[in-house]
């Protein structure tokens, strides 16, 4: 059993409780404009290209199979034609070409995760999951989450809400201590415009995982300037929270660190979204929409 994966990160220290090691699944099927990780939001293996660094060295032309380097070209790939394989980063000398995307054993994978077990014990850390949307890949991960249940490890959730919920509940529910559970738009049509589908899969996911497990989920609102952060958009969420009984939330503020990923993997970023982050105390004023509830700071 195998699964795509575009990043590990050990001794992460915001995914969760304690130390953690995270797995960033490749594949979502959202597209928020914001997105940290738009190297991930494609299923498919790809490579990214990071203009500053290249010394124009010619290596990566010589070797691609396809003829997809196009030297002269600001994407430097010609993504039409590229598989992904990889060998153009294999020979860059200088980092500006590097792959995202590597298939995974499960078994390789566990292997991988335990290693820093002691750090998790020490810190009542454990493994996250996230992506990309990791229930895109839902048997490897019901598969890997069994495991590290049965190895005693805390197990996180980081996902969309996007999935079908009777199969991700057979298939994951019982493995998981902790869900990051993302809302950003309460407007359907504003979710379809934006991001490409309409919310109500998400919103009763949310209802019937609260329902379920409301103690162990959490909810984050990533707060983006000129989407998400309104006062119609957040008060709507902070209702709906309140009716469903949601104990825990979390506001994300905005960072612009996903638009110069986005065009490494010939993405055109949003020109709307501010350079700046955004404070973590202009986070303040948003709160008093979710009373009743407890903040949960990243
Ligand atoms: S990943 Fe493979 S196909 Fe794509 S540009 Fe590099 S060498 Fe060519
Ligand atoms: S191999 Fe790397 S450094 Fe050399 S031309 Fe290609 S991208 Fe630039």
């Amino acid at each position: 059993m195998k699964a795509l994966v575009g990043n590990i990160n050990r001794y992460a220290l915001h995914d969760g409780p304690g130390i953690r090691t995270t797995v960033f699944f490749k594949g979502c099927t959202l597209h928020c404009p914001w997105c940290h990780n738009p190297e991930l939001i494609s299923p498919e293996p790809e490579v990214a290209f990071y203009p500053e660094r290249c010394i124009t060295c010619g290596d990566c032309l010589a070797v691609c199979p396809q003829e997809a380097i196009r030297m002269q070209s600001e994407d430097r790939v010609d993504r039409k034609r590229c598989t992904g394989c990889g060998l153009c980063a294999e020979s860059c000398p200088s980092g500006a070409l590097a792959r995202v995307g590597r298939e995974y054993e499960l078994e390789e994978l566990i292997e991988i995760l335990l290693r820093d077990r002691m750090f998790y014990k020490m810190s009542g850390g454990g493994v996250t999951l996230s992506g990309g949307e990791p229930t895109q890949q839902l048997l490897f991960i019901s598969a890997l989450l069994n495991r590290l249940r049965h190895e005693g490890i805390h197990t996180t959730l980081e996902t969309n809400g996007l999935f079908f919920y009777e199969q991700f509940a057979a298939a994951c529910l019982d493995y998981l201590d902790l869900i990051f559970f993302d809302l950003k738009f309460a407007d359907s049509a504003q979710h379809q415009k934006v991001l490409g589908c309409c919310n109500r899969v998400i919103w009763e996911n949310l209802s019937s995982l609260l329902t379920k497990r409301a103690q162990d989920v959490i909810v984050r609102i990533p707060m983006i300037p000129g989407y998400t952060a309104t006062h119609e958009n957040i008060d709507r969420i902070g209702r709906f929270l309140r009716q469903q009984k949601a104990q825990y939330y979390s506001l994300l503020p905005y960072n612009p660190y996903g638009l110069a990923k986005a065009a490494a993997v010939s993405m055109t970023p949003d020109q709307t979204l501010p350079e700046q982050a955004m404070d973590q105390s202009e986070l303040l004023p948003w709160q008093e929409f979710f009373y009743g509830m407890a903040l949960v700071t990243p």
